[in-house]
Formats: C-alpha cells, structure tokens, sequence
C-alpha cells in the first residue's frame, strides 16, 4: 500500500519533514520545486505511517485503499513523477530554527495583508522567541485569497485558514483588522512602531487583453466574478449578465477552469458549499449552459494544472467537450492530460446540454456590442476569424500587483521592487530601510498557496539578517500605542476576538442550512458580528 497525494495539494511542504524515508518530492530547494503543479509521493518508498496525512492542512493526502474514486487517477500520477525523478538522497532536510541574536533585544514587525503570504510571516516569525508581530488587513476578516479566491467548492484547500487561524492566535500576534495602511495609519507610522513591515498587499489589479472593446460592460475580469461569488465586500453589489446560453472564458489556467465550474453547475451544486447568497441566488437564474474556455495556443501550452483539469472532467452534470483537431497535439499522449483531453475530443454535447467546451490556438481580435457585450471574435492559426455569440466574456488572464505609495514599484513584472523580500530603489539597490514584501506583490500573482511558504521564509531572513546587523532602528513607540492610535481613527477595528466572533456566527448561520459557513458580506454586517452580543 502506499499514500497518495491528490489534486488539493497546495505545495504547503508542511508533510516533508515528517517523512520519516524522506519519500515525497519536489522539496524545497529541489530544480522542479517553484514549478511543480503538487507534491507526489515515491510508492516504491513509502512504509504507510500516515505522517504525512495528519500534516497535511489541505486534507489533500489520502491512503491508496481509500482513494476516492474521482481521485483514482493520483496513485499513477504519483508513481509516474518518480519515473522521471528517481529518489538519489533521502536525508531530510535540516530544520531551520531561527532566533535573534543574544544582544539585540526584541524584534517587532508589522504585516500588511493576511492572506496566505503574511500568515506565513506571521507563522515564521512568531516561532522566533522574542518576536512580537502585528497583521494589518484592510477587509474586517483575514486570509485573503482563501477566503475571497479560492473556489467555494474546493473545501479541502480552505482547510488551511484553520492553520493560519492558530497562527493569528498566537499570543505574540496582535490583529488590526478593518484597518487600512493608507487610510487608519501610514506606513511611515507603521514604521515608527516596529522595526519592520512586510507588505503582503497581493496583486489587486488584473491583467489586460489591450483589445477592442474590453471596457464594454459584460465584459469582466475573473478577480471582479470570483470576488463576487466568494462574498467579497467590496463586489457584494455588482451584477454579472448571467443570460445565456454562452458564456466565454478567455484564459487558460486554474482560475479560468474554476470560473467556467461555477458557471456552469446547476445553482443548487452550491448549496452545500460558502458561495455568497446573492451568488447563489443570480446563479439559480442563469440561463448559461455552455461556458466556452478558450486558450490563444495549443493545449500543450496551457497553463492548467492536470488536477484542475482532472476536477473538471469530473464535474457533476456538466459534460467537458473539445474539438478533436485542436486537442491532436496532446490527445495521442497516454498522459492524463492527453486520455482526458482525448475524452473531451469523443464526446458530444447534445443540445441544451450544460457543457464546458475547451478551445484552443484562438487569439482574441476583439470584443463587440453595442453598449454592451454580444460577441467576440478571435483569429486562428490560419489567420481567418472566428467570432462567438456570449453576453458575458470574462477575462482570466492573470492578476497584477498595483504600486504602493512611497514604494518602489516595476510596472512591467507589477511588483515592488525588492532583493530576496528587502524592498529597495531599482537604481542603486539600496534598501528602503525596514520595508520588506512577500507574496504576489513580491513575486508576481503565481504559483500556490503554499509557493508562499518559502517565499515568505526567505524575506522573514532577510529581515533577521538586517536585524543582527543593527540596520533596523528601534521603534519610538510600541504596539500598545499604536493600537491606542488606530482605535481613535477607527472605531470599528476587528481584533482576533472580534473575528472569532464574526468565524462563530458565520458558522453558525451555515449550520442552519447544511453549509460550512455563510458568510456575511457586508461591511457593516461582519463589524455587528464582531461585537460581543448582550447577555
Ligand atoms: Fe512518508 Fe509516511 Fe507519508 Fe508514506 S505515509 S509518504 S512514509 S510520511
């Protein structure tokens, strides 16, 4: 027997050093690691203890008796890795214990953003003895993208908001949520209470098809859906022309397949998932039956993951359809991507049939309406032009940092410029002195959730490294003044018990209806949540 690991793996690497044979690859530090779509583990090795399982935050690992069966594809998908990567060095890797030096006295650091980047600082950091941390988020609730991004019906990977949650709770944790950097409190303030920031702002723009017709309304961003189904204050109002029967996806990665899902299941598919209500309730008008993702190359090119792909052959009630001429480069593969592609290829959609049809090598040439969306049209290989009938095209081209003011930014990459997470002027080098970045906004809007993991260690070093050499003056004042400070400016701060709270009624409210949560939307309703109530 062997353990398995599936298509929920985040690449969190958290099972690697409980591997008491040091069988799961890629690791840290390893070629194919920043690349890897998960982690696999070497059948051949493996002495089933279940170590792994347990650590596991995203529940991704199972046994292979207990493979469920849509997941039946992950023991040769695990096997196959170590086909081409054969286990030559078992030993595990060195744990790394950090800790300030003995005559620098204590350490403060402010963290901007709690998604998945700064809980890893604030995870890495508060380990350290004698680190005190605050997380600084502009919405009344924490986790960023795993709470707003990830899709509603891949619960496993929201698992891991438990993990970060023990990490917020943390006693040398202190949590200023509802608080914006830039509004509540600056970041040269910010700077006067702690030794240093770590801006995990994230990437809060999209980017652009630089087409005709972008800006015509029904023509909408992925962020700007996702946001919205995902209960995302700040998209609780915006309305998406959910009139079919086609919609078009433009896009060829993870966050087009997740989009073209939950657009194409029947509204009650989500039910038993946290979609906001107001989603579920447009998504139960919808007239949409065929959501048409289309990629500019061929599918040898695209940049979905084979899990996410996997996941999408196997949605519920909705057929997964392709042209056999488009999908031949890879369709004679025995792959798992070919054999589903292949799939794709052979089955036929009848009519009125809720599908999700997956095209390729069609470069979009513009979008057209007047006043609004009615089609767009797209150039093939052989230069003729191919236009679709959709009144919603959404694009799901990649997400892109926007500048932050008195920072660095590089326009082209759409991060802050940085060496190894020490924000500094793109001229001379020189660092900004105490400002540090992790995350998307570092790194450009890639990889997983757990691709967060060493991008944040290697800027908690650098940080550590600054420390020790006494480049971080100490702060005037201390994290009791601040929150002094803030709570003037905002009244409505949400603290760690004050999002328990808002955590506890959510779950609550799901319970009544089968749900794992239901979350609130608005501002005004999560701050009451947030309240103790009156005995
Ligand atoms: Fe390693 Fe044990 Fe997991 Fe097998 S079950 S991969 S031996 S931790």
């Amino acid at each position: 027997m062997t353990f398995v690991i599936t298509s929920g793996c985040c690449n969190d690497t958290s099972c690697i050093p409980v591997c008491p044979v040091q069988c799961i690859r890629p690791r840290p530090g390893d070629p194919d690691f920043s690349t890897t779509e998960q982690l696999y583990i070497d059948p051949a090795t493996c002495i089933d203890c279940g170590a792994c399982m347990d650590e596991c935050p995203v529940s991704a690992i199972h046994t292979e008796w207990d493979l469920p069966e849509h997941l039946d594809d992950y023991l040769g998908i695990n096997a196959a890795y170590f086909e081409t990567n054969p286990i030559s060095e078992s030993s595990p890797p060195d744990p790394i214990r950090r800790r300030l030096p003995a005559d620098r006295g204590r350490l403060s650091v402010a963290i901007v953003g709690s998604g998945p980047a700064g809980c890893y600082a604030a995870a890495e950091l508060s380990e350290i003895e004698g680190v005190s941390v605050s997380v600084f988020e502009r919405l009344p609730t924490p986790f960023g993208l795993v709470r707003t991004g990830v899709a509603p019906d891949h619960g496993n990977t929201k698992l891991i908001a438990k993990r970060f949650g023990s990490v917020l709770n943390r006693p040398n944790v202190r949590c200023f949520f509802n608080v914006e950097v830039g509004v509540h409190v600056s970041l040269p303030e910010l700077l006067e209470h702690h030794h240093a920031v770590v801006w995990s702002g994230g990437a809060s723009n999209d980017r652009r098809l630089g087409i005709p017709g972008e800006d015509l309304p029904g023509c909408v961003s992925a962020r700007e859906l996702v946001a919205w189904y995902n209960g995302h204050p700040d998209f609780g109002e915006r309305r998406f022309n959910l009139d079919g029967p086609t919609a078009v996806v433009i896009g060829n990665g993870n966050v087009a397949f997740d989009v073209a899902r939950i657009l194409a299941q029947p509204a009650a598919s989500h039910q038993s998932t946290d979609m906001a209500e107001h989603a579920i309730e447009a998504l139960s008008r919808s007239t949409i039956s065929d959501v048409i993702v289309t990629g500019r190359r061929g599918p040898e090119f695209a940049a979905y993951t084979t899990g996410e792909l996997s996941g999408l052959h196997h949605t519920e009630n909705v057929a997964l359809v392709a042209r056999p001429e488009e999908v031949a480069s890879v369709s004679a593969s025995t792959d798992r991507r070919g054999l589903i592609l292949a799939d794709a290829a052979a089955r036929h959609r009848a009519e009125g049939e809720r599908s999700i049809t997956l095209r390729y090598d069609l470069r979009p040439e513009s979008i057209n309406g007047d006043g609004a969306v009615e089609s767009v049209s797209f150039r093939r290989p052989d230069d003729t032009i191919e236009t679709i009938e959709a009144p919603l095209v959404v694009r799901a081209i990649g997400y892109r940092g926007m500048p932050v003011e008195g920072l660095p930014f590089n326009e082209r990459s759409g991060t802050l410029q940085h060496l190894a997470g020490s924000v500094c002027d793109p001229e001379t080098d020189e660092s900004v002195v105490g400002v540090y970045c992790t995350g998307w906004i570092k790194r450009g809007a890639n990889g997983m959730i757990g691709t967060n993991k060493v991008d944040s260690a290697e800027t908690v070093d650098s940080i550590l490294h600054d420390f020790g050499a006494g480049r971080l003056p100490n702060p005037a004042h201390d994290g009791e003044q601040l929150e002094k400070l803030i709570r003037t400016r905002q009244p409505d701060l949400v603290d760690k018990e004050g999002w328990t709270r808002i955590d506890q009624t959510e779950r609550s409210l799901g319970r009544k209806s089968g749900r794992p949560r239901q979350k609130l939307v608005h501002v005004q309703d999560l701050v009451a949540a947030s309240h103790p109530r009156d005995t």
